[in-house]
């Protein structure tokens, strides 16, 4: 019995047609003989649009209440895809998270999954069903409803694959991952094959192609992931262990990230322990603090900036400000107005001279850098959003297209 996890994001079952679109997707596979177990996101836009209301009822919603709320966009998409499917003669059934079951930790809004029970899943395939599974959704030990974080739909796709051992094929509405984001960077080229490791650290980076939990989930049960377009039939792109990655490039793709906010603590009293009191406090109530810097003190006080992700930005100010006022800092600035732009690829665990080169392209356009940080496989700079689209395409100009080998977007949408 050969499994195919096939999931669908917002933009392929934006409206019925399209749905009906992605069920015969399904259906391919079937008479291919396939077993499909299907994951469908909400209809494109729909999270969002609730995430508005939310706020107009209450700028900070109550973050459990937020996933009772947000779980119902998947929750209509799946019932509408199960629908479709009947209708043209298959027979399917619509499960929520927590009829799969799909357990998660009880950190709402940003839930982990902890297990998944396959039984249920197995026995309606065995039954020559096809299950349709919300994605995005979990459920805690104690019934509450939970949702997985932003594009959280691939992480149950690919979670449902590790589980039942099957292949992993996210549908979207890009071929595959590209070179740079190819809604900035037109020349974007098509990658036919990318490691976990590059997949990992461009989707953390912002290429929001793959949630970066489903990523993580992919690289640590071996999950082959292919992604590829909903509206057509092209080879999409591999995401596969290193060792099937021939080429090893020095930069694999460029990135950029505006979703993050700069907070800066001004006049820090420069003494052991405030870094460890500051980013503590931001661990315990779960925000992932990104970008570091500390300046060098002087006359015994620091400036101190970091970054975190726009939406935990009300909650740090909140937290920092307190943090601010008990260690005896003058001040705490914030900026939401950066950018993060980051090139990444393995090749450079080798290569010399790449970080040279990317300050130099950023100031031959007059773009100054505000923040720094590396690891081995990829170089980030923190400048000013309004230098977003410049940036990637002068990076990707330099470092990527002077390379053939790749197929390029253009010609195919
Ligand atoms: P879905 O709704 O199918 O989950 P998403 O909108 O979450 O789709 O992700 C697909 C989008 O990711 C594309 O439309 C594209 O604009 C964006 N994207 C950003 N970086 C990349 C990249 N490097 N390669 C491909 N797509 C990218
Ligand atoms: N509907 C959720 C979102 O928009 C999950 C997803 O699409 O993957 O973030
Ligand atoms: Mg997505």
């Amino acid at each position: 019995m050969k499994i195919l996890v096939q999931k669908f994001g917002g933009t392929s079952v934006a409206n019925l047609e399209r749905i009906e679109l992605c069920a015969k997707r399904v259906i391919e596979a079937y008479k291919k003989g396939y077993k499909p177990v299907v994951v469908s996101s909400a209809m494109a836009g729909e999270t969002d649009s609730l995430i508005e209301l939310a706020k107009k009822v209450t700028p900070r919603p109550p973050e459990r209440e937020m996933d009772m709320l947000l779980a119902t966009g998947e929750q209509r998409a799946i019932a509408l895809f199960a629908m479709t499917l009947q209708k043209l003669g298959y027979p399917a059934v619509s499960l929520c998270g927590w009829q799969v079951p799909i357990i998660t930790d009880n950190v709402h809004t940003k839930a982990r999954i902890r297990k998944i029970g396959v039984s249920r899943l197995l026995n309606l395939i065995k039954e020559g069903y096809i299950p349709v599974v919300a994605g995005f959704q979990g459920v805690t030990e104690d019934w509450e409803i939970t949702t997985l974080g932003r594009g959280g739909s691939d992480t149950t796709a690919v979670a449902l694959a590790a589980a039942l051992k099957a292949d992993c094929e996210i549908n979207t509405d890009v071929p595959g991952v590209f070179t740079a984001d190819p809604r900035i960077v037109p020349r974007a080229k098509k990658i036919p094959k990318i490691s976990y490791e590059e997949m990992l650290e461009l989707a953390s980076l912002g290429a929001k192609v793959m949630q970066i939990r489903s990523v993580e989930f992919a690289a640590k049960y071996g999950v082959r992931i292919h992604v590829r377009s909903t509206f057509s039939d092209e080879e999409g792109t591999w995401i596969v262990p290193e060792e099937e990655v021939m080429e090893k490039v020095v930069v694999r793709g460029v990135t950029s990230d505006t979703n993050e906010t700069q907070f800066t603590i001004v006049r820090v009293p420069d003494k052991p322990g405030i870094a460890a009191e500051i980013f503590k406090t931001l661990g315990d109530a779960h925000i992932v603090v990104d970008m570091i810097v500390q300046n060098v003190s002087h006359d015994g006080y620091t400036d101190m900036s970091f970054t975190v992700n726009k939406n935990d930005a009300d909650k740090t100010e909140e937290l920092v400000k307190k943090i601010a006022q008990k260690i005896g800092a003058e001040s705490v600035l914030r900026d939401d107005r950066v950018a993060k732009i980051s090139i990444v690829g393995i090749g450079m665990k080798s290569a010399y001279g790449v970080a040279g080169r990317m300050f130099e392209i950023l100031a031959k356009n007059g773009i100054n850098i505000k923040a720094i940080s590396t690891s081995e496989i990829k170089i980030s700079c923190l400048i000013d959003e309004k230098f977003t689209e410049l940036a990637v395409r002068a990076l990707h100009e330099e470092f990527i297209e002077e390379m053939e080998e790749f197929e390029t977007i253009d010609g195919n949408g």
